[in-house]
């Protein structure tokens, strides 16, 4: 693709490898049918060959972008079906990531907007107000369907939540320790469901890993990191990387794939600052996925259920563990059940499902929809807000799970309420 970006711009740590998305770009469109937006409508502006065109615009002028711009940069999901679908190897990922920084710092967005973003930045990364919060969406959860745009997003989104137990601060210990891992607690899921990172030490557990909780890390950055806070994202990152090098682990897990992959990034969040980045590459290096630490195991479960295993972007895209969670189901005794469009987000994508409610909940139907068709017995997934947004949705009434809440309970955990009232 023909550029002006300056030998500054090139070289530039953070704003370099953008411009290498551009360069690399030979404009063929193989990516656009697997762009869930262009699917959905239809517009080259909202294809990852047209964001690509209107991102090189913006980043090459500097400046205030324009608002087209801005309006189909936001409608980007970053699922990232366009970086594994590439041919031609464009990293996405970095010319996204810089466009949502620039217009961050550049764009000046409606009030409302800022005020959104900003409480999403600062009360969503933190468990205890999102309790508070769930609170409110509580009361509202009667009237959550039929309230407007974000709001409605937002307290379906809470409505839904299935918060059992609080969350936990330790973890069984192995009868023989093979590793020794510190777990981050992250944010939402702390409020929303605590009890995944209980079944996830038990699952661990039993395969000789030990989970240590890395006291005085938080959130992973990736919330912040979606609206182009990097500021704020980068100080949760530095958090996490300070408490790691407290002591002395086997690697570092976070029990969202969305996480995990964040965590993976660290060190290009930091490129080009020489204290942070080396710091920040070690953090990087010592991140695992739950998917990477359990191993499957042969087990009978008390029901052969139907399993419909909703493989998130982060965990397609970015981490590249596809087929992981099926393998551990089926090593479990269970039946996966396959289902049209899986490779397609569901339009959760950190902070899309609050801040694009109409899309996100298009492409979240869509998905129910095909999962409602393979008659699954339980839905599983293994980032929460996946998890959250689909349970926010209509049409299925089959529980919605963490794999790991599903694991346990195969291999003897204790009793699963929602696994309970399942129909025989
Ligand atoms: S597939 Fe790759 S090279 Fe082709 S338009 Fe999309 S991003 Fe550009
Ligand atoms: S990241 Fe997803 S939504 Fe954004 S352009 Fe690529 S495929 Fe489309």
């Amino acid at each position: 693709m023909k550029y002006a970006f300056t030998p500054e711009q090139i070289a530039d740590p953070q704003l370099g490898p953008a411009t290498k998305a551009v360069r690399s770009c030979v404009h063929c469109g193989i990516c656009t049918a697997t762009c869930p937006t262009y699917v959905l409508l239809g517009d080259e502006r909202d294809s990852p060959r047209g964001r690509i065109v209107l991102m090189k615009d913006m980043l090459e002028k500097g400046g205030a972008p324009t608002r087209e711009q801005v309006y189909h940069i936001d409608r980007c999901l970053s699922c990232l079906n366009c970086k594994t679908a590439c041919p031609s190897s464009v990293n996405y990922q970095r010319l996204v990531d810089q466009a949502r920084s620039h217009i961050e710092d550049h764009y000046n967005r409606p009030l409302g907007e800022r005020i959104l973003r900003w409480t999403i930045a600062k009360v969503m990364t933190r468990p205890k107000l999102v309790r508070i919060g769930l609170l409110f969406a509580k009361l509202g959860a009667p009237i959550a369907a039929i309230l407007p745009g974000r709001l409605g997003a937002m307290a379906q989104i809470g409505a839904a939540a299935r918060p059992q137990g609080p969350e936990p601060t330790h973890f069984p210990k192995p009868a023989v320790i093979k590793q020794r891992i510190a777990i981050m607690p992250g944010c939402v899921q702390g409020a929303l469901a605590p009890q995944i990172d209980g079944a996830v030490g038990r699952v661990l557990a039993r395969r000789g890993i030990e989970l240590v909780a890395l006291e005085g890390s938080g959130c992973c950055g990736a919330l912040p990191h979606h609206m182009g806070r990097e500021h704020d994202s980068r100080a949760w990152a530095r958090k996490a990387i300070i408490a790691y090098e407290q002591g002395q682990y086997d690697g570092v897990l976070i029990t969202a794939t969305g996480c995990s992959a964040q965590l993976k990034d660290y060190a290009h969040q930091f490129a080009g600052d020489p204290v942070w980045e080396p710091r920040a590459a070690k953090f990087a290096a010592a991140a695992r996925d739950f998917a990477e630490l359990c191993e499957p195991v042969k087990t009978t479960p008390p029901r052969a259920l139907r399993v419909a295993y909703h493989p998130a972007c982060s965990l397609q895209n970015s981490l590249k563990l596809n087929g992981a969670g099926e393998a551990m189901l089926e090593a479990a005794g269970f039946i996966v059940t396959p289902f049209a469009e899986s490779h397609l987000c569901c339009g959760s994508a950190g902070t899309y499902s609050i801040l694009q409610p109409d899309l996100s909940s298009q492409l979240r139907q869509r998905k129910l929809g095909n999962i409602a068709a393979a008659t699954p017995d339980v839905l599983v997934s293994g980032n929460i807000g996946c998890l959250q947004h689909l349970a926010a949705g209509q049409g299925l009434t089959q529980p919605i799970l963490h794999l790991a809440e599903l694991l346990d309970w195969a291999e003897g955990g204790p009793s699963n309420l929602e696994l309970a009232t399942l129909p025989h």
